[in-house]
């Protein structure tokens, strides 16, 4: 019998040279990332967000995803096809292969939203040990979004110059009077813990975030939709559009055309779809009608759902069957 010791001792001490079944190995890097290490892609009037450092790469994740039968990467479009297949079929372990660290600057409302995503790992600047950074992010009057009517959660169109005009005055105000009374308390001698509590939720705060690509990507997919607010929108497109297309361009592409421009529809949209393609239009009300989509008239009824599927018929450039 082999002595499992004698085995393990000749795996460790072995070189690739020994055993040419061995791969050696060199840390993967990217050139387009690399070139960006460190410099910051500005976010906003006074935000930021910068690579620090980053594991892995495209073919890292062909690689994980190879392992099971031991072999490395091959031809590149045979990975890309890979890739895309993982993508496709929601085989996400791969992407947690590789890891990225950001340093990024974001208004305290923007990183309230951003730091719900609990897969990272977090160092925020503590405005208790340190003075709260002097800056907050400011709106010019024509940036003033107006309350959404059809969307409790959203923004819809400007408000007119005028008023934005007496918004960003009254705003530049009330920022430079919180920090006035901050900065007199600190003088005083009032705890810095203490004396934040009144800094409004646009000043500015600064964290090292470190996430692995598949939460990444679920991030971005979230925080890059319409739905999302707009100032953490303009960091989610920032990360994706001038990093992880830098960093795995074949995975940020299968992201592009598998999660962010793809649709998925449920089963009873399946339902009404078919019957519009058989040419059923009684049976596509009826559908309408079961799923409360419809009035008893055949009448479209207020119903998210039904305005959901919609929005998907316009994409595909067809009108609702109703
Ligand atoms: C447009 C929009 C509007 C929103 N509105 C609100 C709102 O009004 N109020 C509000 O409170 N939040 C709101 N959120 C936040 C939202 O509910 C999520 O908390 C946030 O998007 C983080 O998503 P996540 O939990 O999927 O991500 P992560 O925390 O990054 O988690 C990623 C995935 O890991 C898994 N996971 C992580 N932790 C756990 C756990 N403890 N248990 C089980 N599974 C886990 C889940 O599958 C999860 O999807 C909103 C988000 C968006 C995008």
């Amino acid at each position: 019998m082999t002595d499992i010791k004698e085995e393990i001792n000749k795996e460790y001490t072995e070189t690739p040279e020994q055993n040419p079944e061995m791969e050696s190995l060199e840390r993967p890097k990217v050139q387009p990332l690399d070139e960006v290490l460190g410099k910051p892609f500005k976010v906003l009037d006074d935000g930021f967000i910068r690579v620090i450092d980053y594991m892995g790469s495209d073919e890292s994740i062909v690689q994980a995803a190879r392992v099971s039968y031991g072999k490395g990467t091959k031809k590149v479009h045979e990975d890309r096809g890979l890739i895309r297949y993982l993508m496709r079929h929601h085989h996400t372990t791969p992407f947690e292969m590789c890891e990225i660290k950001f340093h990024v600057r974001v208004p305290m409302d923007c990183w309230r939203q951003w730091i719900r995503h609990r897969t990272a790992n977090v160092n925020e600047y503590s405005t208790r040990y340190s003075v709260a950074i002097d800056s907050a992010q400011t709106t010019t009057e024509d940036e003033w979004r107006l309350q959404s009517a059809g969307n409790r959660q959203g923004s819809a169109g400007f408000a007119e110059n005028a008023k934005g005009k007496t918004l960003t005055e009254k705003e530049r105000y009330l920022q430079s009077l919180a920090r006035e009374i901050y900065d007199e308390r600190l003088k005083m001698g009032i705890a810095r813990e203490q004396a934040r509590k009144d800094l409004p939720l646009s000043t500015y705060t600064e964290a090292y975030w470190k996430v692995d690509l598949h939460n990444l990507l679920h991030f971005l997919y979230l925080r890059m939709d319409s739905h999302a607010q707009y100032e953490i929108r303009r960091y989610a497109e920032t990360i994706g559009h001038e990093i992880v297309a830098k960093w795995c361009p074949n995975v940020w592409e299968a992201f592009m055309d598998y999660r962010i421009n793809s649709s998925h529809f449920t089963r009873l949209e399946m339902e009404v779809l078919t019957a519009m393609t058989q040419g059923d239009k009684q049976k596509v009300i009826e559908l309408g009608k079961s799923f409360n989509w419809l009035n008893d008239k055949g009448e479209a009824k207020k119903n998210r759902e039904r305005i959901e599927f919609e929005d998907k018929l316009a994409t595909l450039g067809l009108k609702a069957p109703w």
